[in-house]
């Protein structure tokens, strides 16, 4: 432990954030590391305080508490204090292979359960994380990882997400061959085409895949395995198959008026207005899609809030995002004790900017869309809105939400956004190599992401968990790696770190 009395010397200090009217004139990240000095007093806060919730990553009330990946976080925020940049990333990447995006975009599962924040604001892991990372890069110390030997064992990963990636990553560590196939243009995943690029720079993508590929990792973009590229191709050349190719499979809104131009996926608006900012290295913005509109916004979480940021960025008139349950508390309630998740009220970025632009908060609780109406020529025109009030369905034993006769309200809108959750994987990948969905729509696997095949294809991340954080794809691949490892070589000794 660096600073026995830092917790009560220091009090919490973030990294500056660009003021939301000025950060809303384009798509850069706004958020500004400390100095290194203040990096280090933020460090010297963490108490190493002999219960590390932090590092646990286990179930607790039915939500995770502390980092999945188990990161040594008093012993990683020990070194930074000391200055000992190097250690630190030493010590980060024996249990973390992509931390630049983690220390970005996780919502912290390290800081909502350590010891600090129990009575006051908790040590500022994730950005400690991203000083770490990033001193890392600059200092030259995240290098090719080449194998001294290879196996001769070739391994298909499916999909560049983060699950993808952190499996590609390990499994290439170990001096297996490794290409992973990609049906999009660039790889990713949802790090490329659904986390907004103010949220994570795509040139940090772009920096670990050119690692990735300097270690001898083959990347084949446009390659949609089960469409263009058969199934039988990969079991045929490949010693194993990893399935990482996510839940993209987006939950519909069964209304009336559903087939209006101007009613999106969420995912498919976020991607497309990625895929033009890079394509034209930003210099087009594809504003047509929201400039001078109202748009709707269906679904009040993280989707949703990329979704309102977007449409912000794109010179929307107004944002309104409807969110079906009451609206959290503000403060932890007796039956959501420290260290289980906070389930309060969280206002992201989007709604930051959302209530700076617009002079209120642009979320609506307990409202759903009951229909949406159409002008002559079938576009968007405006969306009816129905309240919604919880009911104890003692059958069912759960509260649901039915809708408040006559509460009905027409607003106008040219474009809707539907960020309404996930429904699990899409089928025709697992179908192409024999893989059964289960009742949630994952691929159902063993313990180890075993799917089948007689033990050659394995599946991690959100295709197995569902919908879910990069923190846990990234937990998922590295543990498949293990197990891919394991079935290759009779043992695994992947949990060493950096070669
Ligand atoms: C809009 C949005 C914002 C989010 N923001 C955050 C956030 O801020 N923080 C956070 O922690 N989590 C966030 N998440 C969740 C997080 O992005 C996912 O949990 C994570 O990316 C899952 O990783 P994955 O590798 O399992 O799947 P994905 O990231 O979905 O990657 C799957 C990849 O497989 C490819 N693929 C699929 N089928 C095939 C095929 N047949 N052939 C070839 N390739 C295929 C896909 O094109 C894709 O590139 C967000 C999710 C969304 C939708």
């Amino acid at each position: 432990m660096g600073k026995p009395t830092g917790f009560l010397e220091y009090g919490r200090k973030d990294g500056p954030v660009a003021p939301p009217r000025r950060r809303v004139t384009d798509f850069a990240e706004f958020h500004a590391p400390l100095p290194a000095d203040e990096q280090r007093r933020q460090a010297a806060r963490c108490m190493d305080c002999g219960v590390p919730f932090c590092q646990y990553g286990g179930l607790l009330a039915g939500m995770a508490s502390g980092c999945p990946l188990h990161n040594l976080v008093p012993e990683i925020n020990d070194l930074v204090y000391r200055g000992s940049w190097r250690q630190a990333y030493m010590r980060l990447a024996k249990t973390h292979c992509l931390p630049e995006f983690t220390s970005r975009v996780c919502p912290a599962l390290c800081e909502a359960a350590c010891t600090c924040g129990l009575h006051g604001a908790p040590v500022a892991t994730r950005e400690n994380e991203r000083a770490v990372i990033e001193y890392a890069f600059s200092h030259g110390l995240v290098r090719p990882e080449i194998p001294p030997v290879r196996t001769g064992q070739r391994v298909a990963v499916v999909g560049s997400g983060p699950a993808g990636l952190a499996a590609a990553v390990w499994l290439n560590r170990r001096g297996h061959s490794v290409t992973v196939f990609e049906r999009d243009d660039r790889p990713g995943g949802l790090l490329r085409y659904g986390i907004p690029n103010m949220k994570l720079d795509k040139s940090i993508i772009d920096r670990r895949i050119a690692l990735m590929e300097a270690s001898g990792i083959e990347f084949r973009l446009n390659a949609d395995v089960g469409r263009s590229v058969p199934a039988a191709h990969l079991l045929a050349a490949y010693d194993r198959v990893l399935l990482a190719g996510g839940a993209r499979r987006p939950r519909d809104l069964a209304v009336p008026g559903r087939d209006a131009a101007g009613v999106r996926f969420a995912v498919d608006f976020l991607t497309q207005v990625t895929k033009a900012l890079l394509d034209s290295d930003f210099a087009k913005r594809p504003e047509a899609l929201c400039k001078g509109r109202q748009v709707l916004v269906i679904g009040g979480g993280d989707t949703g809030n990329d979704c309102v940021a977007t449409a912000l960025r794109l010179g929307a008139a107004e944002v309104t995002q409807l969110e079906m349950m009451p609206r959290p508390p503000a403060a932890r309630v007796p039956e959501n004790p420290w260290p289980q998740w906070p389930r309060v009220e969280k206002t992201d970025y989007g709604q930051q900017e959302a209530a700076a632009l617009q002079g209120a908060d642009p979320r609506r609780y307990q409202t759903t869309v009951q229909a949406f109406k159409k002008d002559r020529a079938g576009r968007l025109r405006a969306a009816v809105l129905v309240r919604l009030r919880p009911r104890r369905d003692e059958a069912a034993g759960r509260t649901v939400m039915e809708p408040v006769a006559g509460s009905e309200e027409e607003v106008p809108c040219q474009l809707a956004l539907i960020a309404a959750g996930f429904l699990g994987s899409e089928a025709y990948l697992p179908a192409a190599f024999g893989a059964a969905l289960d009742s949630r729509g994952n691929v159902a696997a063993d313990a180890d992401g075993c799917a089948g095949r007689d033990g050659r294809v394995f599946v991690a991340g959100d295709m197995r968990r569902g919908q879910s954080l990069v923190v846990w794809a990234i937990a998922e691949g590295e543990a498949a790696a293990r197990a891919v490892d394991r079935s290759l070589m009779g043992y695994s000794n992947l949990n060493a770190g950096p070669l």
